[in-house]
């Protein structure tokens, strides 16, 4: 059995209240469902001396508020990923959550904690006994990188579910810190630097997500690559909205967007498709794009799968996904 350190436990009641035990209590860290956090604290790979409760603080559900480009839905990021699955408005987004993880997972894991979640390592995720053995590596107390094999780089995997999807429907967050709230957009939260992958400010609260309502015709796809469907993490993922209105779409759609992620510490939204947008959607087309994904998919070995097959899964993923689409199918999320 694996037995956590001792900490204080700081119920919040208000995200104000949360922000302020975090600033008023050293080595403190946010706790939401605690799927993520917990598991690190019990391999030390956390040592928080304050546990600051967001069970109480954070917004649950959804709704729809007015903004400056159309209806925005305004989602609490202490929603639970088994909520978000459940959700009408943005059926992709549904499907993304209810990929991570298993049931009880989704029953306790948020979307705050899913978007903030650590990045992951087959050398990091490990017990303290397991990473003394082999020396520890640069993530966590050690000098070295064995996944790199050198002395400064970090590649551990940012592996989120509902992130790649985010990133394709344009999200942004809401971040309350002491000096108030501010908002960003989800494609500047994160980068490539496995070791110090958000860039957020320190205690900074995530409270919102804040999602462009799709438009009519809006399709979405989320496929995902994992060792075992019942529960594992995703190896590759690929998100991809765009406007796909009726039977056999003939046409790049103008607002085709493509992100993989589970390969690397940061998301990547595919660049490029700018200037195939409107070409004929045929069958050579739908190779063109694939090939494009691969150039632009360079995955690590930080998590399990090899390299190589992954980049070209991305590519048959993508490929699969858009025929579908165009064909007005359903896409399955499993490979
Ligand atoms: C066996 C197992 C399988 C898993 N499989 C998957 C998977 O397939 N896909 C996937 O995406 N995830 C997976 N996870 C990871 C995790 O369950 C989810 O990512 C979940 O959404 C994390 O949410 P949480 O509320 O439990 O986060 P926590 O564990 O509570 O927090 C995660 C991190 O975010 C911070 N945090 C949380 N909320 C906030 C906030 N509102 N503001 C600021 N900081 C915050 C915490 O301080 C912590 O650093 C798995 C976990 C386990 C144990
Ligand atoms: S990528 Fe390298 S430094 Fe980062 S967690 Fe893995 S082994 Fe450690």
């Amino acid at each position: 059995m694996l037995r956590m350190d001792g900490f204080r436990y700081l119920p919040a009641r208000s995200p104000d209240e949360a922000v302020a035990h975090w600033h008023g209590h050293d080595a403190a860290q946010y706790v939401a469902g605690g799927t993520d956090l917990l598991p690190n604290v019990k391999h030390r790979i956390f040592k928080p001396r304050h546990l600051v409760g967001l069970a109480g603080a954070l917004p649950r559900g959804w709704e729809t508020r007015p903004g400056d480009a159309g209806e925005m839905l305004w989602i609490g990021a202490g929603t639970t990923l088994s909520a978000l699955a459940r959700m009408a408005e943005i059926p992709a987004l549904a499907a993304a959550a209810g990929a991570v993880a298993g049931p009880q997972i989704r029953n306790m894991g948020t979307l705050g904690g899913n978007i903030l979640l650590d990045t992951r390592c087959l050398f990091y995720n490990q017990t303290e006994a397991w990473r003394t053995s082999l020396g520890f590596c640069l993530k966590a107390e050690g000098t070295w990188c064995h996944v790199v094999g050198g002395p400064k780089t970090c590649v551990a995997t940012q592996s989120s579910d509902t992130v790649p999807m985010l990133l394709a429907l344009n999200a942004s967050i809401r971040l309350l810190g002491p000096d108030g709230l501010r908002e960003l957009a989800l494609r500047d939260l994160y980068r490539f630097n496995g070791m110090d992958h958000l860039q957020i400010r320190p205690g900074e609260l995530l409270t919102h997500v804040i999602v462009p309502l799709p438009g009519p015709g809006l399709r979405g796809s989320y496929q995902k690559l994992r060792t075992r469907g019942a529960i594992d993490f995703p190896q590759l993922s690929v998100a991809i909205t765009g406007t796909f209105q009726g039977h056999g779409v003939s046409a790049v759609s103008p607002d085709l967007e493509i992100v993989v992620g589970a390969v690397n510490p940061q998301p990547k939204a595919i660049a490029g498709l700018d200037k195939l947008r409107g070409q004929a959607l045929d069958d050579a087309m739908l190779d063109q794009i694939a090939d494009l994904v691969v150039k632009r998919t360079r995955p690590q070995a930080s998590t399990h799968g090899d390299p190589a097959w992954r980049r070209q899964l991305a590519g048959v993923f993508v490929k699969r996904a858009l025929a579908r689409l165009r064909d007005g199918q359903a896409v399955p999320v499993e490979a």
